[in-house]
């Protein structure tokens, strides 16, 4: 395999300095740059042309990188205080901000979202995962009782948290640092080595990621990254590894289900963020136009593709043709185009693979009798722009619960509007699906917003707002949404491994 080239400085346009030669993507294993047993193409979603060639990680390199994390947890890093830890975490926040403009080239070259995106969403959130899981991890307290039996006896008991061990992180090319991150920041802050399997669509971040926390000073093992696709690639090879001690997932639901099989034969925990199909419900007594705004970010934020995005949005009969017209205006609204351009609202699809599943629901809801009120097709951008992977961002109406295509997951700007005339037929119509992810509720009458919230079957349900996330609070879905929840202490809670012990007094 050739070898790793170096980065193009940053400019005052990160996506100016990616548009050079394409960059070779090596594995990161124990501190070092390593080559993989094969490369493949990493292509440019926006016009087609090919970014990087990465280093496909085989059997050896992941048995080198586990191997890897297990030797550092061995070392100084099995034996560092929580409070110098939790500074390490904060310095690799630091780095993160100073070479900002390096993480957001990565993130939209592989992706093709637009610049400001990358920097308001992606990379600011990276900085913050660390510093929200030094700040949980500081403050995390023991369970301690002091224990009186019938008998007479007298203990104390408490608890103390041992890291899992080796994890391996597996994540998404959705939001990939954010995401990645997620995971990584409070797996370390619990005192973990991991191994890291980004996306085969978004290597980049992820091995920026890795130089950087060198150079913050995480010591080499405890962070690998190896490269590749899921089945019968690296995914598959780590997460049936024998020397792993967890696995940590975002992705779709069947890849969920794949890893349960893969991890089951030596039970291990398994911590699942997987698919959604989330509903929005608008009630009449709604703000509309906040209410519009909302509905337009839900459904069209990152090109559709936030596993928390709204799918399915039923409305009270009485403002729905003011609903469809609305979110109708904003959805044509939307500014495609090149990511360096302060204009643009939207990106691409992630691949022409990802369109194509995209454009296979449009033709599907074409032929189950969806009216189209906005999108539904290719759009002509014209120039270069012709060979990515762009799509119309799309509204419905005219489909019901028992439509195909308003079952699965589109992970696309594509959403359907459905009237309703009651609240419990609202909140029928919303539970009715085998994921339970996230859910929206517009209202202005506050009871009925906490009454609504409450019953939807999901792990998120969000009031007159929608992604608007503390870090502290617990993440995760129902169904096939996942398995477990995220964020703060629900974090530690899965990375850790809490031993009790018992004294007798
Ligand atoms: P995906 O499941 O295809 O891939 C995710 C990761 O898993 C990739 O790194 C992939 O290489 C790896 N993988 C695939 N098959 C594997 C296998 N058999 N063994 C081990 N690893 C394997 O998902 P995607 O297409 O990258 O991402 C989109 C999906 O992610 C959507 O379903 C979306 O809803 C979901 N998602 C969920 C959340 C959440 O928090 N719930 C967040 C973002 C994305």
């Amino acid at each position: 395999m050739p070898t790793q080239t170096t980065r193009s400085p940053a400019t005052t346009s990160p996506v100016a300095a990616q548009a050079v030669a394409p960059q070779r993507l090596r594995n990161f294993i124990a501190g070092e740059p390593v080559d993989g047993v094969r490369g493949f193409d990493k292509t440019n979603p926006v016009d087609g042309s090919l970014l990087a060639v990465v280093h496909e990680a085989g059997a050896e390199q992941v048995d080198r990188a586990v191997a890897a994390a297990r030797a550092a947890l061995e070392g100084p890093w099995g034996r560092m205080s929580v409070a110098d830890r939790a500074r390490l975490l904060r310095r690799v926040a630091d780095v993160i901000d100073r070479r900002a403009e390096e993480l957001i080239a990565a993130e939209v070259g592989d992706t093709g979202k637009p610049e400001t995106l990358a920097r308001d969403l992606d990379v600011a959130r990276a900085s913050a995962n660390f510093r929200a899981a030094a700040d949980t991890v500081s403050a995390a307290g023991l369970d301690s009782y002091l224990t009186e039996m019938p008998d007479g006896r007298r203990a104390l008991n408490y608890a103390v948290r041992k890291p899992l061990g080796v994890v391996a992180v597996i994540v998404p090319w959705n939001l990939p640092l954010l995401l990645l991150t997620w995971k990584l920041a409070p797996a370390l802050a619990a005192g973990n080595a991991v191994v890291v399997k980004p996306s085969e669509e978004t290597p980049s971040s992820a091995t920026l990621l890795a130089e950087i926390l060198v150079e913050a000073g995480v010591p080499a093992g405890v962070v690998n990254v190896v490269h590749g696709f899921g089945a019968d690639s690296a995914g598959e090879l780590l997460t049936s590894h024998p020397g792993i001690d967890g696995v940590t997932f975002t992705g779709e639901s069947s890849t969920g289900s794949a890893i349960m099989r893969a991890v089951a034969p030596r039970v291990r925990p398994v911590s699942f963020e997987l698919g959604g199909k989330n509903a929005a419900v608008v009630f009449a007594d709604a703000d509309l136009d906040a209410a519009v705004a909302g509905l337009a970010r839900s459904s069209y934020l990152n090109t559709g593709q936030v596993c928390l995005c709204t799918e399915r949005i039923y409305v009270e009969r009485a403002i729905f043709d003011d609903v469809a017209a609305g979110l109708a205006e904003q959805a044509r609204r939307l500014r495609l185009g090149r990511p360096e351009d302060p204009a643009t609202t939207t990106g691409p699809l992630i691949s022409q693979a990802h369109r194509d599943k995209v454009l296979a629901h449009l033709a599907l809801a074409q032929e189950e009798g969806a009216t189209v009120l906005a999108g539904g097709g290719i759009p002509a951008l014209g120039g270069e722009l012709d060979a990515g992977s762009w799509i119309e961002p799309t509204l419905w109406t005219g489909l019901e619960n028992s439509h195909r295509t308003m079952r699965e997951e589109i992970f696309g700007p594509v959403t359907s509007l459905v009237p309703f005339d009651t609240e419990e037929e609202a909140i029928a119509l919303a539970n009715d699906t085998e994921y339970g992810l996230a859910a929206v509720t517009w209202t202005s009458d506050l009871a009925r917003g906490h009454r609504v919230a409450q019953r939807m079957r999901v792990g998120m349900s969000w009031v007159n707002t929608w992604y608007l996330r503390d870090l502290r609070s617990p993440f995760g879905g129902v169904g096939l949404s996942g398995v477990g929840r995220e964020g703060g202490r629900h974090s530690l809670d899965f990375y850790t491994e809490p031993t009790n012990v018992c004294v007798q007094l």
